[in-house]
């Protein structure tokens, strides 16, 4: 096993890995320097909220961080509550208590079995990796490990094309939407309010804002003007067996056959979510069997249908929005933003219509950006990621999709691949394409923890 190891990274990723590795019977002592970032450690973004309006988008049955302890979120919520029930959707803020508490006994095993485990807030400068280890540079300081991990998520999101440098000085175009949440206060003004993107985190900032500024109108705009699809109360029957859907879709490694494919299939069941479910399991093999030219196809027509259907809401979230939509304060748009500018009063913004490609105007107090997660390394101000790309120590995906690697998370650079420096997370997309969720990222945790003992 390795002797020294660091994880960069203070989010659920880099806690499910650590209490992965921490929770195993180690034949010798373990060397662990943990950056986390300065965040509170354990919670990252997602789980950093305090509202309570913020829901999971799993069931709680399905939210453990152990991919061996299955039960392991909802043992924790029925200690805190006997009425909870596997298929609820829990708020986000018990998951991050949760998160915290399994750091903290993870911590604590770890005294006991004499590892040296040490929980360093700060953010890492640089990373030079070797064929035989990698320094990890934060200010003046450097160390070499065995093994480093990246865990850091997302990147901060990037303003979209179009917008003005003073719309984006003028602080009523907001790029970061959760900094933006956390620091909302009340407000009665009748303001009108844009959200640009309508997915998720249009979902979250909606039912935060709303209650916040009950005098507010929100419009909302994306290509589709669609919002993501909702769970059913009841959970889904257990996927039907699909195992002639995924041969025909690895027969075929073609996005409009796969369409016709999922269609089919759809028709012959009596419930979508199970197909699309049903594929999970699967993504990062038919991803893997996708040329280049199809994944791209992927993404410029078909990326938005499959986060819709796959990233659902839970169904009191859903009823949330059609209250908004029905009271007249949320309005969606069909269109994609062309241009952001200042006015006198405050912003103005031009559209074009998804119908027919005209151009229309509007006007807000405030535009909230609020596309989604962002994974392009070539063009992002994060100056770890940037140190690494530039120096040539990694390579972008080319379609945007974070980093090059091995399905396994070994980093890359070009054809080469770093043996000691992994990733774990939705930087890991290019190769994966599922890699941000929980069911995803405690199934990384525990193979990369496997990988870290063997090696
Ligand atoms: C709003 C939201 C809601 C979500 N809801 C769900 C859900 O309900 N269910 C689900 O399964 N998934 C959900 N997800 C997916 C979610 O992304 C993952 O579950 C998980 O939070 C990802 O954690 P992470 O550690 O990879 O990234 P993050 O939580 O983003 O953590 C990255 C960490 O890296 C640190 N960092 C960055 N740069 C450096 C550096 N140079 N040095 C040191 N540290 C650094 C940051 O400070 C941060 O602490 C949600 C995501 C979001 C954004």
């Amino acid at each position: 096993m390795y002797r020294r190891v660091a994880i960069i990274g203070g989010g659920a990723a880099a806690a499910a890995l650590l209490s992965e590795l921490l929770e195993r019977q180690l034949p010798q002592p373990l060397h662990l320097d943990w950056y986390t970032g300065g965040d509170t450690p354990a919670r990252g973004v997602a789980y950093g909220t305090r509202s309570d309006r913020h829901l999971l988008n799993v069931r709680a049955a399905s939210m453990s961080m152990f991919a061996g302890k299955p039960r392991g979120f909802l043992d924790f919520a029925q200690r805190g509550d006997h009425t909870i029930a596997g298929t609820d959707f829990l708020p986000r803020r018990l998951y991050g208590d949760y998160l915290e508490s399994e750091v903290e006994r993870a911590l604590e095993r770890a005294r006991e079995a004499g590892h040296d485990v040490r929980v360093r807030p700060l953010l890492v400068d640089a990373l030079v990796p070797e064929n035989d280890g990698v320094t990890v540079i934060h200010g003046e300081e450097s160390s070499r490990v065995d093994a480093a991990v990246l865990a850091i998520g997302s990147l901060p999101p990037q303003p979209l094309g179009g917008v003005s440098d003073a719309a984006l000085e003028s602080g009523r175009y907001v790029t970061e939407p959760w900094s933006f949440l956390a620091a909302a206060k009340p407000d009665e003004r009748p303001l009108k309010v844009v959200l640009i993107g309508l997915g998720l985190t249009a979902v979250d900032v909606l039912l935060e804002l709303s209650m916040l500024w009950p005098n507010a109108r929100f419009e909302a705009l994306s290509r589709h003007g669609l919002l993501p699809e909702a769970h059913l109360e009841a959970a889904s029957a257990p996927a039907d067996d699909s195992s002639d859907l995924i041969e025909a879709m690895r027969e075929a490694p073609e996005i409009r056959r796969w369409i016709r494919l999922l269609r089919e299939a759809i028709a012959q069941s009596n419930d979508w979510r199970t197909v699309v479910d049903s594929l999970r399991p699967h993504t990062p093999s038919l991803w893997a069997a996708l040329p280049q030219e199809e994944r791209s196809r992927f993404l410029r027509h078909a990326r938005w249908a499959w986060e819709r259907v796959r990233h659902r809401m839970p169904p009191q979230v859903m009823t949330a929005m059609q209250a908004l939509e029905a009271g007249g304060k949320l309005h969606r748009r069909r269109g994609r933003l062309q241009a952001v500018d200042v006015t006198d009063h405050g912003l103005h913004l031009q559209v074009r219509s998804t119908d027919d490609g005209s151009i229309e105007t509007m006007d807000a107090d405030l535009v909230i950006q609020t596309v989604g997660l962002n994974t392009d390394v070539r063009r992002t101000r994060h100056p770890l990621v940037r140190q690494l790309t530039t120096n040539g120590h990694l390579a972008p995906d080319p379609l945007g999709l974070g980093f090059t690697a091995t399905t396994e998370g070994r980093l890359q650079r070009g054809d080469a691949t770093w043996p000691h420096f992994y990733a774990i997370g939705t930087l890991l997309r290019g190769v994966l394409w599922e890699s941000t969720a929980m069911p995803e990222i405690r199934q990384q945790a525990r193979q990369l923890a496997d990988r870290l003992l063997e090696e």
